[in-house]
């Protein structure tokens, strides 16, 4: 057996939340109506009707009122379409969020009464959506109950007794109605899945709160449901009992839709008690129904009956016919199931495919963050790195020019004497005679001239070692500008010095010593502090082919010098093989220069 509670008692039941609240004339005609469309359908036609020729006199919030209240009429008699269209009337105001999730309620109610479970769902996703961010616990209780009562009539058991338990819980100590309300849908749950002890003990309860707390109709609901589980205990009687007082009820308060379900129930039952008759009335009564989606199942029950009825009289071609309705209604509700089980299905996979989709997104959200946080403290680290390796480059450049430059300044240093800046004697006759092996691979000329200072000993003596190291100094730097860059000025210890000149002929080395011997003694003395002559002596030679190093040419030019010295000082002497090597040592010689 299928669902036996309608969805039109859900619309009674909304119907009976007062959706508005107001006053005036107008205000008074729609809680009218809003009352009504629970007790007295039929006057909900002509209340209604009344409004509509006020139209434009009412206010905007009166006009959707009015709307809900048709569309709610309208689903109420099975026209869900039309019902549909006011809802999307109501859309075209400018709506309260709440009410605007509300509409969305009604038309899942009216999608399901389409049987379009797959946009029900949607519908039913987008108003459980705005029941979670619900504050209030009543009004959420309330939400989760429509969710529940949505869930029972598309057949999605599980997410009934989860909406259910919400509701129930949420609304436990203070809305005695959907306390009730709740209850039942949670026996229904038990019920579906055939707990039926848990779904009697349920439906019991749920009679005694309602029946308590004066809320008849629900009271009947959980009758009906009492009389389903002792039809499924094969509890004829008792289910008898409970249909008729149920029926009576229904009765009542003229609640069409339920009359219909329990007629069907009271067939099958007065069936299987053997009362053909009674059970043949109440079919024929569900049979003469037209033929719409709503009232397939009972439909389908009746057909059953009458075709067992027929059959048991042994009229046996209308047994055959009722048979074949109750196939044709059997298969209807089959594809119907199949319909709700299908968008079921295909809602929990989009929503699981949602989920996962979600899922997917935060993954590869996180997976950029951390790629972001990678490449940011991969940045800091090249900047870093960058850093060191700049700093290190400055560094090392800093610390490699600095070496080179002491490398240099050493260099120098080893090189050249440090109080006149000219090579000191390793060094120049090294340069020099590297040269000179140069020179004489050409067969160039190379010349050597020696010179010594005279009489300095004087001058330290007279005027102290500073200014002998001044003249020693001024001496250089008149030279220096003589001789070309290429011939390596040394200093080949105390006072006396060599300039060693490669490429240069005889004559021209004379020349040049012959302008330092000039030079030397033009030096003006007056800035060392002191005023006295400098002269130096000059011994000049030059290289033949017979020279095979530096040396011979050296002790050449000393010759030279000495005989440069020997004659009088001051003076330049070429080498020639007659000059003797003697040494200027003679006192008088000495004081000829202070002179
Ligand atoms: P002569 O004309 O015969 O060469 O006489 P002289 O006095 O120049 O020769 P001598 O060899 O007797 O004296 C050289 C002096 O030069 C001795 C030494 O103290 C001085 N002398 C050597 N090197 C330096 C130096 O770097 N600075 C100073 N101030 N004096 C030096
Ligand atoms: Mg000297
Ligand atoms: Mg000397």
């Amino acid at each position: 057996m299928r669902t036996v509670i309608s969805i039109f008692f859900l619309l009674t039941l909304y119907a009976s939340f007062p959706l508005f609240g107001g006053q005036g004339d107008f205000d008074d005609v729609l809680v009218k109506i809003e009352k009504a469309l629970r007790a007295s359908p039929e006057q909900v036609e002509s209340l209604i009707n009344r409004l509509l020729v006020s139209w434009d006199e009412l206010s905007k919030e009166q006009q959707i009122k009015l709307i809900v209240y048709q569309a709610i009429r309208k689903s109420y008699n099975g026209e869900y379409r039309s019902s549909q269209n006011f809802l999307e009337r109501v859309k075209e105001y400018r709506v309260r969020s709440d009410l605007l999730d509300d509409v969305y309620h009604y038309q899942a109610v009216n999608l399901i009464g389409l049987r379009q479970y797959t946009d029900a769902f949607p519908l039913m996703e987008r108003y459980l959506k705005s029941v979670e961010n619900i504050g209030d616990n009543n009004v959420k209780a309330k939400a989760y109950m429509r969710m529940a009562n949505l869930a029972l009539n598309l057949e999605a058991y599980e997410d009934l007794r989860n909406y259910g338990e919400k509701a129930l819980s949420l609304s436990q100590s203070s809305d005695k109605k959907v306390y009730c309300f709740s209850l039942i849908l949670i026996a229904f749950a038990d019920l579906k899945e055939y707990e039926l002890k848990e779904a009697e003990r349920g439906f019991k309860s749920s009679k005694l709160f309602c029946d308590q707390n004066e809320l008849p109709l629900f009271g009947f609901m959980s009758g009906k449901g009492l009389a389903e589980i002792a039809m499924k205990m094969d509890d004829f009687e008792s289910a008898e009992m409970q249909l008729n007082e149920v029926l009576a009820g229904y009765i009542k308060y003229g609640y069409k839709a339920e009359i219909i379900s329990v007629h069907a129930l009271l067939a099958k039952t007065n069936l299987r008690l053997k009362k053909y008759s009674q059970a043949e009335e109440f079919a024929n009564k569900v049979m003469g129904l037209s033929d719409e989606p709503s009232h397939t199942e009972y439909k389908a029950i009746a057909s059953k009956v009458l075709s067992q009825r027929y059959l048991e009289s042994k009229q046996y071609k209308l047994a055959h016919d009722y048979l074949e309705s109750h196939q044709h209604y059997s298969n209807l509700i089959f594809d119907d199931t199949k319909a709700k089980a299908n968008a079921y299905q295909m809602a929990k996979f989009k929503h699981q495919e949602q989920a996962r989709e979600i899922a997917l997104l935060n993954q590869e959200r996180q997976l950029v963050e951390t790629q972001k946080e990678l490449d940011r403290s991969d940045r800091t680290n090249n900047v870093m790195i960058m850093t060191m390796l700049a700093g290190s480059v400055i560094f090392l450049s800093l610390f490699l020019l600095y070496s080179h430059r002491q490398k240099v300044r050493y260099r120098r240093l080893a090189l050249t004497d440090r109080l006149t800046s000219v090579y000191n004697r390793g060094a120049g006759q090294d340069f020099a005679e590297n040269e000179f092996v140069q020179v004489s691979m050409r067969k160039a000329d190379y010349a050597v001239i020696v010179f010594d200072l005279d009489l300095f000993k004087n001058i330290n003596d007279s005027f102290g070692h500073a200014t002998g190291d001044w003249t020693l100094k001024h001496v250089v730097s008149v030279i220096r500008p003589l001789i070309r860059d290429s011939d390596i000025f040394t200093r080949m210890g105390g006072e006396e010095f060599a300039l060693f000149l490669p490429y240069s002929s005889e004559q021209t080395a004379l020349k040049i010593a012959e302008r330092c011997k000039l030079a030397v003694a033009a030096i003006d003395t007056k800035y060392s502090g002191h005023v006295f002559n400098i002269s130096a002596s000059f011994g000049v030679s030059c290289s033949t082919s017979e020279d095979l190093s530096l040396d011979p040419l050296l002790k050449r030019a000393d010759i030279a010098l000495y005989a440069s010295k020997h004659s009088g000082r001051n003076r330049v002497t070429l080498y020639t093989p007659e000059l003797k090597l003697q040494r200027p040592t003679d006192e008088t010689q000495r004081s000829l220069v202070f002179n």
